[in-house]
């Protein structure tokens, strides 16, 4: 029966494909392995299989020997079911399929064949029969225990398929859409080379990390669909819309027609916007717009290149971090990993913005921050630099370093104090100290910070007093401002880049350092919203870094702008109650 599950768009485009549904066994790691790899990995749920037949079957012994007071009749009648559990056709075969045909690894296989059988369970007439499910979850735990003691052969292996064209076809190629509870920035990274067509998770916000790595991945995504993850069944067809941010579970012909074309004609779409390439973004009024890119790791360069970008705006250099096991990343790592995109970004500038780690960007995978009870307003980004002195300096000196290979900026995220701004300013001056004293070559740098707390946009002569540049973060600006998780998708709905309280805040920033001839970007989300392309030019700004894959849609907007013309509009949507009324009006101007 077709039903659709509602949430918030975040990856434009259209996804069909069938779910692939990730519990929410946080312990379970789950990866593609090789397909010569698929032996060993049966065999390791096999090893783990027979392991707990073993330890049940001692089981049954002891208890054989024990006085019927001692061990009663039930105990022993349960470890038969549970052995018959685990010699069932239908989770050994189950299993075998996920890892031959999907090439799960074996504890992702095990957990979906248990999704897969639990649900059989639960449709069954009989109770005693439905209450068994339980048992079958405890066998598959004690294999998951078995499993996790003993290490796997294989690793992560990440596989790459682009077919998108399906007519309910039944073959291996057939796109997977990862339908999940949560997943973390960190998670989001593992699968940025991986299978899947698009993602659905049961919570976020529009402009959690999460999102934004699934945005910078330019696949369908759709966060905060609620209980998606326990609505939709493994190996279920499913569309994701993530324009409109819905999921369609188990779509009709017509429908899944219906959304066939809508995915041409956003193809088409894509063809046209690639021609403006090359073109120069220029305004109609003859004004230079920089479109630069936001990038995660060092490869992700040659996309901003290829999407036209004119340097890149933001690395967000936190997810070099991630994915480690507690070992971060050395000097010599980091700077490998910055050289990479500087040169990757033939000789235009790279903006590398120290760690912003915290609140939804934990650095273990998939663990959110409970020791601290808002980790939003915690330890977060420059304040964590700030307290791990030698992490911090490690870091700057690597990006130093890195300078000497190309043109280099770079960006403070999170300031709020002067007291902050002194001691990072001094703690770059002692890390240029420490290269000259090792003898070691850097290049020159400019220095900017973030504009992303209200603070720091309440005190923009501090600011704009210390640094050569400033970048308006939206994303944290609209957070701290109006008091609203980025990450909550309860509270989704006023988060709102309009409030006129937000729109005051960037308009001054960008009027500030225009009259003061210092540079400001916005590298927040609202950079790459086509809706606020024209608004962001009326108040001035010149400079927009977002997801490569948003930049020709912008450069589209700006080309059939008049910057001059849209102040006087600007201005009054700055002045408006309800701005985004006065916004959809201006389309018909
Ligand atoms: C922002 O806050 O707008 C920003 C660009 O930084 P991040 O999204 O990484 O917090
Ligand atoms: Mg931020």
């Amino acid at each position: 029966m077709t039903f659709s599950i509602h949430g918030l768009p975040v990856a434009r485009g259209i996804a069909i494909g069938r779910a692939v549904i990730m519990g929410g066994r946080v312990d379970v790691a789950h990866y593609f392995v090789e397909p010569e790899q698929v032996e060993s990995e049966i065999n390791r749920v096999r090893e783990g299989r027979n392991a707990v037949i073993e330890e049940i079957q001692r089981l049954q012994q002891t208890i054989s020997q024990m006085k019927p007071k001692e061990a009663p009749h039930e105990l022993s009648a349960l470890l038969d079911v549970h052995l018959m559990l685990l010699q069932d056709r239908d989770l050994i075969d189950g299993v075998k399929h996920w890892i031959q045909d999907r090439l799960y690894n074996a504890e992702w296989a095990l957990t979906t064949q248990l999704e897969v059988l639990s649900r059989q369970f639960d449709e069954m007439e009989d109770e005693y029969l439905r209450e068994r499910k339980a048992d079958l979850e405890q066998v598959a735990e004690r294999i998951l225990r078995y499993m996790k003691g003993v290490a796997s052969p294989v690793q992560p292996a990440p596989r790459r398929k682009t077919s998108q064209d399906l007519l309910l076809d039944d073959s291996v190629d057939v796109p997977l859409v990862l339908v999940a509870h949560d997943l973390s920035p960190a998670d989001m990274l593992q699968f940025k080379q991986s299978v899947f067509a698009g993602f659905v998770t049961d919570v976020g916000g529009k402009t959690s990390h999460t999102a934004i790595v699934a945005r910078s991945m330019d696949i369908p995504a759709v966060v905060g669909a609620r209980s998606a993850s326990q609505l939709v069944r493994q190996d279920d067809w499913v569309i994701i819309d993530g324009d409109g941010g819905v999921m369609i579970v188990d779509p009709s012909p017509i429908i899944l027609a219906e959304y066939g074309f809508k995915q041409r004609q956003a193809e088409l779409e894509r063809g046209r916007l690639a021609r403006l390439k090359h073109t120069p973004a220029l305004t109609m009024d003859g004004q230079k717009i920089e479109l630069l890119a936001n990038i995660e790791l060092p490869d992700d360069a040659a996309a901003a290149v290829e999407a036209g970008a004119v340097g890149v705006g933001l690395f967000r250099s936190e997810f070099l971090f991630m994915n480690r096991k507690g070992r971060l990343p050395d000097e010599d790592e980091q700077y490998e990993a910055y050289r990479r995109a500087v040169e990757g970004m033939k000789g235009l500038p790279v903006t590398i913005r120290t760690i912003d780690v915290g609140a939804d960007k934990p650095l273990d995978d998939g663990i959110r921050d409970a020791a601290h009870l808002n980790p939003a307003l915690g330890l977060r980004a420059i304040r964590w630099s700030l307290a791990d002195p030698a992490m911090f300096l490690t870091q700057l000196r690597a990006i130093l370093r890195a300078a000497a290979h190309g043109r280099v900026n770079l960006l403070i995220p999170m300031l709020a104090h002067a007291t902050e701004i002194r001691q990072t300013l001094s703690l770059l001056d002692f890390a240029r100290a420490e290269l000259d004293n090792r003898g070691v070559v850097y290049g020159p740098v400019q220095v900017g910070a973030m504009i992303e707390i209200p603070a720091a946009a309440l005190t923009l002569r501090t600011f704009l007093k210390y640094f050569d540049f400033l970048s308006i973060g939206t994303n944290d600006l609209i957070q701290y401002t109006l008091a609203i998780d980025r990450a909550d998708e309860s509270v989704a709905h006023l988060y709102d880049p309009l409030h006129p309280a937000v729109l005051q805040l960037v308009a001054q920033t960008i009027a500030e350092c225009n009259a003061r001839g210092k540079g400001v970007s916005v590298c927040g989300e609202m950079a790459g919203d086509v809706a606020m392309t024209r608004l962001l030019l009326g108040l001035g700004l010149r400079s927009f870094s977002m997801h490569p894959s948003q930049i020709l849609a912008v450069k589209q907007e700006v080309l059939r702008a008049d910057a001059r013309r849209l102040e006087g509009w600007s201005h009054e949507v700055l002045a408006a109650e309800d701005p985004g009324r006065l916004l959809s009006k201006e389309e018909t101007q």
